[in-house]
């Protein structure tokens, strides 16, 4: 909580020095992107960079691996986070060059809350089990991560889909809340990344979209037990016999 609020502090402190730089008249230009609650960059980032804010950048582009594929969240911009950033440039209409510059970043600070979570989701859509996601196969601050991740590939899946709303029935589950409900016993709701997505767009839609987003655990129609929900994960198979592939 400290650090939370340290961090939020921080932000607030450049907002105001923000203001206070425009007001004796030396406006920023478009370069200098709004500092965020959640994370702020320090760098352009490029090819054959490395650290943890890379590994942040990796984090947000979760979403844009390409199909059949799960982006490395490995601190090292490699070939494959380059591919991402200009899926994801692509994807908002930037100019597509495979460089993390400020349109870029400016781009991902709108897309994210203070608690780092896409704007579109949240830990409590994602963990409708206990509060303090532990109980799993992984430790509670792993189930958490994971379930972040989630959240970012989700809303690269959203944004695909013409930016639509995609409603989650379960996320992480501890071994109680998943016998509870007849999950497997190696579900991946019990590492935290795990979502079981109702409603519309249709499931084989869903199903076939999310094979882009980084998910590979990827179970719809015609798979027993699963006519009624489409369910993703970070590890796995695909099943979904009832949508023609
Ligand atoms: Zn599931």
């Amino acid at each position: 909580m400290r650090t939370a609020f340290r961090r939020i502090g921080r932000a607030l402190a450049a907002c105001a020095l923000a203001a206070a730089t425009a007001l004796v008249g030396v406006a920023a230009t478009g370069s200098a992107a709004h500092a965020d609650g959640c994370y702020t960059w320090g760098r352009v980032l490029r090819q054959g960079m490395t650290g943890d804010d890379v590994r942040q950048l990796q984090i947000r582009l979760s979403g844009y691996p390409g199909y059949n594929a799960v982006l490395g969240l490995d601190g090292s911009y490699g070939p494959a986070t380059r591919s991402a950033v200009i899926r994801f440039q692509q994807a908002y209409g930037l100019a597509a060059d495979g460089i993390a510059g400020p349109a870029t970043q400016a781009k991902l600070y709108e897309l994210q809350d203070n608690d780092c979570t896409p704007v579109n989701f949240s830990y409590a859509e994602l963990n409708r089990c206990n509060s303090t996601w532990s109980g799993g196969a992984v430790s509670a601050s792993t189930a958490r991560f994971n379930a972040l991740v989630s959240m970012w590939k989700l809303q690269a899946m959203r944004k695909a889909l013409g930016s639509v709303s995609i409603n989650i029935s379960s996320g992480f589950r501890s071994y109680s809340c998943n016998s509870a409900v007849g999950g497997a016993s190696n579900s991946r709701h019990l590492y935290g990344d795990g979502v079981d997505l109702v409603g519309s767009p249709s499931f084989c839609r869903l199903a076939q979209q999310a094979r882009y987003h980084g998910f590979r655990n990827i179970l719809g129609p015609g798979y027993p037990g699963h006519n009624d929900h489409v369910h993703l994960g970070a590890v796995g198979g695909w099943s979904a016999p009832s949508c023609g592939i």
